[in-house]
């Protein structure tokens, strides 16, 4: 975990329903973790995401599939903070808490492009400025407006790297990362209809979501059809 002193470098957190985590999620968190220069990456799954449909994966697997897919990397650590508290996952809730937690530490929440310009109906949306800084990254078919009022944050707060470095947040900052269209919605669709995730996910991920069958009996069909134990 990050130091506490006045000099700690500033943290990401990548929050989401990772039902299921994937290769799109995974490398956009390594690479802004890297070109952002961040002293770690945390990836923090959702319990009740309140501004979407529930997620059809159970929490403890989804957790269970983002710990396989981290594994041992010391670049990426998994919080499981909004599980453990239960309820909806409010991120101005959870930011508040590391706020509280790492007063020195600049916190940076990672968004995808898609996320972020739905960021006027999250709940107390405003506050999350006053907490942390935002880093946004391209989502391939989703191109960045600027209209309404999020997109109006982004003309107002636009700035480079060097700004997360405050750790009284504020800014926003769009990070370039490889462009990958993968989504978990696809990945979702695929196995419900009998197809295989591979390289579309880790192969730990792989095989504990087709040994769950949980996104639909034709995932039972594809694990068996591609040896992995049910
Ligand atoms: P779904 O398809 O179910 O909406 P998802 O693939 O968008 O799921 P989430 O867990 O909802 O996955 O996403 C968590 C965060 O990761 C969001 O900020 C989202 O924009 C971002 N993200 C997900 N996939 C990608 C990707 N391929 N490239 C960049 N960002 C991504």
């Amino acid at each position: 975990m990050s130091g506490q002193g006045s000099t700690a470098a500033p943290i990401g957190l990548m929050g989401g329903t990772f039902d299921p985590v994937h290769f799109g999620h995974l490398r956009a968190a390594l690479e802004v973790r890297a070109a952002c220069e961040l002293g770690e990456m945390r990836l923090l799954p959702a319990a009740t995401p309140p501004h979407r449909t529930a997620p059809l994966a159970p929490a403890s697997l989804r957790l269970a599939m983002l710990r396989s897919a981290v594994g041992d990397a010391a670049a990426l650590v998994v919080d499981d903070r909004e599980l453990r508290r239960g309820g909806p996952s409010y991120t101005v809730d959870t930011l508040a808490g590391l706020r509280h937690e790492l007063p020195h530490t600049p916190l940076c929440l990672v968004l995808g492009a898609d996320a972020f310009l739905g960021l006027d109906r999250w709940h107390r949306w405003q506050e999350i400025f006053s907490l942390a800084h935002l880093i946004v990254i391209p989502r391939p078919g989703t191109p960045l407006a600027l209209n309404g009022p999020v997109g109006e944050e982004l003309r107002q707060r636009r700035s480079s790297r060097a700004a997360l470095r405050n750790p009284a947040g504020g800014a926003i900052v769009e990070q370039a990362i490889t462009p990958l269209g993968i989504s978990a919605s696809a990945i979702r669709a695929l196995v419900a209809s009998g197809g295989d995730p591979r390289y579309l996910v880790p192969d730990p991920v792989r095989e504990l979501l087709l040994a769950s069958g949980c996104y639909g009996k034709a995932g039972q069909q594809a694990a068996t059809a591609a040896g992995t134990e049910v």
